[in-house]
């Protein structure tokens, strides 16, 4: 399986939404994608199950039905309910998960799709067990990975140190996403921030998505199968 892994500068820059365009463009395709979540916190109880949105989210873009609870575990076996950082919040449970009980969620979709999205939890450095931080995850499985990071200020910080981090540990960063997460962007800001980071980044695709589900030009023409294939180098958009 070929694998595109979705990382973020930082959480609630938009990996859910834009990993849900990209697994919708593919589907439509007819490309047998799959969707992989390796480990959520601020998972709740619902009807016995733990449920979390972003499960329903990647289950809704891939076409699987959320009460189908064989394949949401696929998307997302490994649940916590405290909404802190994972590793922290399966210690609050008693529990702790190793690097070979994640990657071992992964291996459970061979067979089932061609190309697999992986979103990662938080930012890249974020941890999802005591020993492994997101980035040792896209890091083992060599995946080419996409940085969602949110357009508003702070950003070119947030951005350029997430790409140094993962190109530092050999990771091919196919693009960023810089996205508009929220409606009262100024003007000027959100142009400074994509002119700047194109200025300091060269050689990165950078993409812009807008706010409101809105996508911009720039996103809607990117071919995303470009994403998934570590030996190619993305176009830039
Ligand atoms: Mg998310």
């Amino acid at each position: 399986m070929k694998t595109l892994f979705v990382s973020g500068t930082d959480t609630d820059v938009g990996k859910t939404w834009v990993s849900c365009q990209i697994l919708g463009e593919l589907r439509r395709r007819g490309i047998r994608i799959g969707a992989w979540k390796p480990v959520c916190s601020g998972a709740v109880q619902h009807d016995g199950q733990l449920v979390w949105e972003d499960i329903r989210s990647l289950a809704s873009a891939i076409g699987v039905n959320d009460t189908d609870h064989a394949l949401t575990d696929l998307i997302c076996s490994h649940r916590f309910q405290a909404p802190m950082a994972p590793n922290v919040a399966a210690r609050l449970e008693g529990r702790a998960l190793s690097g070979d009980d994640l990657v071992g969620g992964l291996d459970a979709w061979e067979g089932y799709a061609d190309l697999m999205l992986i979103e990662g939890a938080g930012g890249l450095l974020s941890p999802l067990s005591d020993g492994m931080l997101v980035a040792d995850l896209a890091q083992r499985l060599t995946s080419p990975t996409l940085i969602v990071s949110a357009n508003r200020l702070g950003t070119i910080h947030q951005t350029l140190a997430t790409v140094e981090a993962a190109q530092s540990r050999g990771i091919k960063v196919v693009a960023v996403v810089l996205n508009e997460v929220s409606s009262d962007l100024d003007p000027v800001l959100r142009q400074a921030n994509k002119d700047e980071l194109k200025r300091l980044m060269p050689g990165i695709p950078l993409c812009t998505a807008g706010h409101g589900g809105a996508i911009s030009g720039l996103l809607q023409e990117v071919d995303f199968l470009q994403w998934f294939d570590a030996d190619r180098n993305a176009t830039d958009c």
